[in-house]
């Protein structure tokens, strides 16, 4: 089977058969399929679209491309959460601990920062010695010891997609309802996990901007998903704002410990309780979402969450008297307030600006091998529908380095609209799929 024929064969517009699927995710981990005409599939893919049979297939071809762990050795139900990207975006460290402290097994494999939205890797690696490189031999002792296990992507799970991910990176052929659909799932299924709860996000910090290409990828995942043996629910949720107020990683590893402590803002308190409840459901340990949700409300109120995160720090080499003094986290040098030019109300503060501005400080990468500073990045103080006065500070600046600051700087003071009336006040979940 020639690339060449499969090539042609999507670019007008036909459907593949499983074979030639297969032949594509088989050629490229191989290294038998070059770069270029890899990356002409992946643009005909982008262009020409797949049907459902054609995602579901090269999922599982994906999959195939590696291992499939098998982690029915350890007691109780598997499930994971996966974000599909955005701005402040530290739910994974809150829910993770809070899930596997009411029963749920967590093998989160989780991914790091490009372009504008974070990543829980680097978020994690702010914790002195915090160690996200663990074996498939040590991941699999930490789920038995603690429940949970915060780790990235190992070489053994799904690498055709590590390969496709970097070409699509750099050929525009990310946003793709059919390609992020193999590329997520391929990563989840491989986990060896039995249920799923992803938080598609909708809006300007996030991939897919508009709602009804949220619900279509959202759509897809929970069909993908599903057809591939994985109980899979979807939330679709707002991302015009960074979630919380912290964006970076430190600063933002110090907004999940207030967070535990039961002292985080609203928006990402109810997030991270609301996605942490459906783990809990789909993982069958409840009768009922209300249920679910009184059991995550009671690990967060007595501080069981925050124990389990102490106890996943500590199994992972990271320093655990971080949770007690997060002043041994990164500090930035120095601090800068941005202040607010006329009185009125905050209406949307522009999520990707405000991502892509920290990502010029340092805390995030614009190309996969660039290195990030931990210590950097923007404490928001004034949000959505907050009242303000010609000089009150919206945004508080944490840097090391001057050489974007101005350019970071214009970019934060234009993320900020100021209003003569509040916003109306608009929910976090958009609504939720697959239940
Ligand atoms: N996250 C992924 O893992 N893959 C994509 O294609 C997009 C977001």
């Amino acid at each position: 089977m020639r690339a060449v024929d499969i090539i042609r064969r999507k670019r007008d517009g036909l459907a593949l058969d499983d074979a030639e699927i297969e032949a594509f995710a088989h050629g490229v981990t191989a290294r038998e399929w070059p770069d270029y005409q890899a990356s002409a599939l992946l643009m005909a893919i982008c262009l020409r679209g797949m049907t459902p049979a054609e995602t579901d297939c090269l999922t599982r071809a994906m999959v195939q491309s590696g291992e499939r762990l098998d982690l029915s050795d350890i007691p109780g139900p598997k499930v994971d959460k996966h974000s599909t990207g955005g701005v402040g975006d530290k739910t994974s460290l809150i829910l993770a601990p809070l899930a596997a402290t009411c029963g749920v097994i967590v093998p989160k494999m989780s991914g790091r920062s490009l372009g504008h939205s974070g990543g829980t890797l680097d978020k994690l690696e702010a914790i002195p010695g915090f160690r996200v490189g663990l074996s498939l031999a040590e991941f699999r002792a930490a789920l038995r010891k603690v429940g949970c296990a915060l780790i990235g992507q190992t070489q053994e799970i799904a690498p055709a997609d590590k390969i496709l991910y970097a070409l699509r990176d750099v050929t525009a052929t990310v946003e793709s309802i059919p390609l992020i659909t193999a590329s997520i799932l391929s990563k989840k299924i491989a986990e060896g996990i039995e249920a799923l709860v992803l938080d598609v996000k909708c809006g300007k910090g996030a991939f897919m901007k508009s709602p009804s290409d949220a619900r279509a990828l959202a759509e897809a995942l929970v069909r993908t998903g599903n057809d591939n043996g994985v109980r899979t629910e979807v939330f679709l949720t707002a991302m015009d704002q960074p979630l919380g107020r912290a964006v970076g990683n430190a600063l933002e590893v110090r907004e999940a410990i207030a967070t535990l402590r039961g002292e985080g803002p609203a928006d990402l308190t109810e997030l991270s309780v609301t996605l942490a409840a459906r783990m809990v459901r789909l993982g069958g340990l409840v009768k009922d979402a209300a249920s679910a949700e009184q059991a995550v409300r009671s690990a967060l109120a007595s501080g069981r969450g925050l124990e389990k995160f102490r106890a996943i720090v500590e199994q992972q080499g990271g320093d655990p008297r971080t949770l007690d003094d997060p002043s041994r986290l990164p500090r930035a040098r120095d601090q800068l307030i941005v202040r607010a030019e006329r009185m009125g109300y905050v209406g949307d503060i522009h999520a990707e600006q405000v991502g892509r501005a920290t990502m010029m400080l340092g805390a995030g990468r614009d190309r996969v091998e660039d290195t990030i500073d931990p210590a950097v990045g923007a404490i928001i103080l004034a949000h959505r529908g907050e009242e303000v006065r010609a000089g009150d500070g919206l945004v508080e600046v944490h840097y090391n380095a001057d050489a974007k600051l101005a350019e970071a700087l214009a970019m934060l003071r234009q993320a900020w609209a100021i209003a003569e009336e509040p916003p109306t006040p608009e929910s976090i979940v958009i609504e939720s799929l697959g239940t």
